[in-house]
């Protein structure tokens, strides 16, 4: 039987992230997947701020935005005529404590790909072509059998399965929720002869249900989605319909059914369950591969330490601090879903996302900054940006000149402010700053607001 420390089922962006948060820790792992080869689809293709920030701390941040775009802006098409409207994101200018301000467009596929070429660097692969058929799990660990037969023990079994979930239907779980509207949404990636690549192409009006045509930045594809009544190999003929241009090629289908649902437990034992396998979600809003990339972030630390020999009850904050946010997060996509606003604002961009109320969290506040608020990034007073400090696996203590401490976990989030000097978290020796941190503001109390 392969022994290793965790064994990560789905090679999706959550169970990516978590191998390479892990991997850069240097923590033996396995990431397997069911499929053949990789994805390669657009399906999620909005990048929020706030995962923007964590593929900067994962190395793939300059990757990701040579790959990527801004929104483009929605064209409305009403019979004869068009009219340009917003866009889903905004086009600010990065400030000192934010600086990736805009929802950033790449195609889930090719994020998918930054992040495998980040873990081959780091020493790893993805195993495709192996599919967790069950699992049965111990005191001392957790048996895997695969569907070829091979067996796989490992300390620690992570789900990051998807919304069909093995893991999650072997732990006896359930998604709760409910469905979102009446008929299931058919979404491609197709090519399109002669149609304008500056706009994002919407028919509100088309016969059985609205029709959009976004362009995909740094391919010749755009991504459809149709609420009409149909089938896959129906395609070409309604975007020649609809929009009077011949379809090249279908170079990806795929139809689902919106839904809000979620687990009520995170963790069983040696498992955790993240991303898609916890929580599934209406594709308005771009929340779903955002939050999954921010579960196997939040996971990632937690499961080294304790892997290393650190208190098993550290493992429980990871549902204590996840399960509420991404309860938060569906309720966002549901009233969106709802009532459909072309704007999203601050509200989806997943900065004010916090873990006060967390056992982790400790200590009095300073300026704007709380005890489990995501820390902004700072100018300090040698220049050097707050940021660089941070990037890598362990925590970080700013020491400012009016005496307090800023304890800051190796996720991001501000886990203790006061006198109390850390020489140690999670594992590893803290790294310790000294500077004022005049220049920041942390993201406006209405943002927090809008999730919660
Ligand atoms: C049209 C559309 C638009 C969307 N837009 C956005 C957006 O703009 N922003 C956003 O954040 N999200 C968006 N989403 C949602 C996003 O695509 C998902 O939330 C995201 O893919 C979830 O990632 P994941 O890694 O958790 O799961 P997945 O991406 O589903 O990956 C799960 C992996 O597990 C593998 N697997 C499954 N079962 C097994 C098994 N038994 N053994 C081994 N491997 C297994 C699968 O092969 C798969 O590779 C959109 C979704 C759709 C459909």
């Amino acid at each position: 039987m392969y022994e290793t420390t965790v064994l990560i089922v789905g090679a999706g962006p959550t169970g990516l992230t978590l191998a390479i948060d892990l991997a850069r820790r240097g923590i033996p792992l396995r990431l397997i997947d069911a499929a053949e080869r990789p994805f390669e689809g657009s399906r999620g293709k909005g990048i929020q701020p706030r995962t923007l920030e964590i593929f900067d701390d994962l190395g793939v941040i300059d990757a990701i935005v040579d790959a990527g775009a801004l929104y483009p802006k929605f064209r409305i098409h009403l019979g004869p005529f068009s009219l340009r409207a917003g866009s889903l994101g905004s086009a600010r200018q990065p400030t000192v404590s934010v600086p990736y301000p805009n929802l950033w467009m790449v195609p889930q596929a090719r994020t998918e790909g930054i992040l495998c070429d980040r873990l081959n660097a780091l020493g790893h692969r993805v195993e495709f072509g192996k599919e967790l058929v069950t699992f049965s799990q111990q005191e001392q660990g957790v048996d895997a059998t695969l569907s070829s037969g091979e067996k796989i023990h490992a300390d620690f079994l992570a789900g990051c399965d998807g919304g069909r979930s093995t893991v999650r239907k072997v732990l006896g779980l359930r998604l709760q929720g409910e469905g979102l509207g009446e008929k299931p949404l058919l979404v491609a990636d197709v090519e399109i002869q002669d149609l304008d690549r500056r706009d994002w192409h919407v028919w509100p009006l088309a016969r059985g249900g609205m029709i959009g045509l976004c362009p995909l930045p740094n391919t010749s594809l755009f991504q459809f989605t149709s609420q009409a009544k149909s089938s896959e190999g129906d395609i070409p003929e309604i975007i020649r319909k609809i929009t009077g241009h011949r379809v090249g090629r279908v170079a990806w289908s795929s139809v689902y059914q919106p839904a809000v649902r979620m687990v009520d437990r995170y963790r069983i034992g040696r498992v955790f369950l993240a991303g898609d396998a916890a929580h599934v979600h209406p594709p308005t809003g771009g929340q779903g591969l955002n939050t999954g990339v921010q579960d196997a972030y939040n996971l990632g630390w937690k499961l080294a330490h304790v892997a290393r020999g650190g208190p098993d009850s550290l493992l429980d904050t990871y549902e204590a601090e996840r399960l509420p946010i991404a309860a938060a997060v569906l309720g966002l996509s549901k009233r969106l879903y709802k009532t459909p606003t072309i704007r999203r604002g601050d509200a989806t961009n997943q900065l004010a996302l916090h873990y006060r109320t967390s056992s982790l969290s400790s200590g009095v506040t300073h300026g704007s900054l709380n005890p489990g608020d995501r820390m902004p990034d700072a100018r300090l007073d040698d220049g050097s940006r707050l940021f660089d400090h941070l990037r890598g696996s362990h925590a970080t203590e700013i020491v400012t000149p009016e005496g307090p401490r800023i304890l800051i976990r190796p996720d991001g989030y501000i886990a203790h402010i006061g006198t109390t000097h850390f020489d140690e978290y999670a594992g590893e020796p803290t790294r310790q700053i000294r500077s004022s941190l005049s220049e920041f503001s942390l993201t406006p109390k209405s943002e927090s607001k809008a999730l919660q």
